[in-house]
């Protein structure tokens, strides 16, 4: 690179190859970084683009760059992804055969390949080594790309011993350059990515982990699939993951969805592999799939475009909260994050803990962990703070969750919480929710009467507030641990020691209210059509099925050929020649080359 900078010849390729017009964040001082030839660790959330950190100074350094992905599933997407874009790439794991595998190291050793992706088991061996230590004596080893680094820690989810031998590349080869990527925000993660990678000289890019993108929305459970449907009803045609905590609970939902006319599929570790594997294809590659899942449905959803991630249960913790939600909105388009929750729910992840064999610490840990999530669902400020608060990141309130877009009404509720705990001490903390409402609220019902509940002094003290409040001052006192649910015990509702402060009148409990009248008219559609004008939306929607046509005739996913955003973009400004469509992202030199003429054709015709 004579009489250019990195940085202008990085931006540059950038707009050819890929058709971005600018780095987003960090990503050109990471990619001049490392195209210079320094080591780095980077730092940043899904969706974040992590890809184009080492992608660009592959291309930018001679020769051929390893990336080490532990996603043997997903190489092959990867690798299509970046041949569409006219860039030399290619895989080797253990799903292919020697012909190919002798192929590929053919390919690689002619200097023909930019970019080389392996798995760590396949590098580590022999013959792996053998290969880059020969791209290596002939100098044409560009850098090597570590893509997952967190699978080194020995504590997390996703560790992969193979992972820990990748310190061996930097003795064998020291004057590579390396760059670890993560989406994991810890600092203890980070220190061991450091340590046992030997990236002790490594620069650190540490991103935000806000994802301005996701709108977060928690609602109170009443009647879940009902929620989920209205949920649904916006989104026709979007792609989206539903969690649920067990396998019955995911069978059950999705057959459900089947039965109303939407295109869902089921998925988690009880069914068998061929059944996962064609429905997680079936995901990646159609348009609008719903797919229910347990977590096993998780790391490596690499598809950019999926549009909501949906909550029926409750996560184990903010982190998986955040990871899952993750899940949603890659490609930066508007997407939602949305999570139904209840009393049932926060019932049943504290026996979970209660009940299992855990030390009492462990326990401690977990309840702690709960409580966390807890603080969120009921947060009466802004959603996104109190996460990023829970990494460390300070920020102002987003106005792109439901907190900040419809104010809950904060209130004393002292007076409330001690109706609801003395009805319950006086009905011998033996009953659930729905009778002690009936209490409260003085109805009469056979069940109060048999039971001569409807001669207490409490009945009808509390007929101010409606049944619906009366849930949600329940929850909101069980979340605060004033009461406790007893599954065991048809849902009986007993005090603990904390609420005697306040049956005492020692303690206020300030208690949220969401105001539902205001919520309809605003809930608005976060959607990735949202803001075509309508006819740019029926355009878009035609350029879709292409996508979907030329996608399956090549047999690979839809996003493979091109983004929703690139879709849209196209649909609303109509460009009428071949220069014009350079301007558009997403369209580099290859994707003109290739489909330019058609896309001309449809937009003109
Ligand atoms: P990550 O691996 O961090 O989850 P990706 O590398 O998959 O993220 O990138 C996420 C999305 O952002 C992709 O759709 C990618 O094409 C897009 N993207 C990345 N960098 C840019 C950029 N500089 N300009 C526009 N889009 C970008
Ligand atoms: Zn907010």
């Amino acid at each position: 690179m004579t009489n250019e900078t990195t940085a202008g010849a990085a931006r540059r390729l950038l707009k050819r190859v890929f058709g971005f017009d600018a780095f987003r964040g960090a990503q050109e001082e990471i990619v001049v970084h490392v195209a210079d030839g320094g080591d780095a660790l980077v730092l940043m959330p899904t969706g974040g683009g992590k890809s184009v950190c080492y992608q660009v100074p592959a291309l930018l350094r001679a020769g051929t760059a390893i990336v080490v992905s532990p996603l043997i599933a997903l190489m092959q997407d990867q690798v299509e992804s970046l041949n569409q874009l006219g860039v030399a790439a290619a895989f080797l794991n253990s799903s292919l055969d020697w012909p190919t595998v002798r192929q590929v190291e053919a390919r690689a050793l002619e200097g023909a390949l930019d970019l080389l992706y392996m798995a760590p088991e396949r590098l580590l061996t022999e013959r792996g080594l053998d290969l880059v230590d020969r791209l290596d004596r002939s100098g044409r080893l560009a850098l090597f790309a570590i893509d997952e680094a967190h699978c080194v820690s020995q504590w997390g989810h996703d560790f992969r011993p193979e992972y820990l031998q990748l310190s061996a590349l930097h003795q064998r080869y020291p004057a590579v350059p390396r760059i670890a990527l993560t989406a994991t925000a810890d600092a203890a993660t980070r220190r061991e990515i450091l340590d046992r990678l030997g990236l002790g000289e490594a620069r650190v890019f540490v991103s935000s982990f806000d994802r301005p993108n996701i709108r977060y929305t928690v609602v109170e459970k009443h009647n879940a699939r009902r929620q989920l449907e209205d949920f649904l009803a916006d989104r026709k045609g979007e792609a989206g993951i539903v969690y649920c905590l067990s396998r019955r609970k995911v069978e059950e939902t999705a057959a459900w969805l089947v039965a109303r006319g939407w295109d869902a599929l089921p998925y988690h570790a009880g069914l068998d592999a061929a059944t996962r594997a064609e429905n997680q294809r079936r995901f990646l590659r159609d348009d609008g799939i719903v797919m229910v899942a347990t977590i096993a449905f998780g790391m490596g959803i690499d598809k950019p475009d999926v549009r909501f991630v949906a909550h029926l249960d409750l996560p184990k913790s903010i982190e998986a909260y955040y990871q899952e939600t993750g899940r949603a909105g890659r490609d930066g388009e508007p997407a939602e994050a949305w999570m139904a929750y209840g009393l049932q729910d926060l019932a049943l992840q504290r026996a979970r803990i209660e009940e299992s064999e855990a030390e009492p610490r462990q326990k401690l840990l977990e309840t702690q962990r709960l409580n966390t999530l807890l603080a969120y669902c009921e947060a009466p400020r802004c959603r996104r703070q109190v996460l990023l608060d829970y990494f460390g990141e300070a920020s102002v309130p987003c106005g792109n969750c439901d907190v900040c877009l419809e104010p809950p009404q904060l209130w004393d509720g002292t007076v409330a919480a001690q109706k609801a705990l003395s009805a319950i001490w006086r009905t011998g903390m033996r009953f659930g929710v729905g009778h002690l409402t009936d209490v409260l609220v003085g109805k009469a019902t056979d069940k109060v009467r048999s039971w001569n509940h409807d001669a207490l002094p409490t009945f009808g003290v509390g007929a101010d507030l409606d049944e619906a409040d009366w849930r949600g001052v329940f929850r909101q006192l069980a979340a605060a641990g004033l009461v406790q649910v007893a599954l065991a015990e048809h849902g009986a509702v007993k005090l603990t020691e904390d609420a005697r402060p306040v049956l005492k009148g020692e303690r206020r409990v300030e208690l949220r209210r969401v105001v539902t009248g205001r919520a309809k008219g605003r809930r608005g559609r976060a959607a990735a059509v949202a803001d075509l004008a309508p006819a740019d939306a029926g355009l878009f929607e035609r350029l879709r099925a292409w996508r979907t046509d030329t996608a399956r005739r090549q047999g690979v996913p839809a996003y493979v050929i091109l983004h929703d955003r690139t879709l849209k973009t196209l649909a609303a400004s109509r460009p009428r020649a071949a220069e014009d469509l350079a301007a558009i992202p997403g369209m580099g030199e290859a994707k003109i080359a290739r489909y330019g003429e058609e896309l001309l054709s449809m937009l003109n015709g």
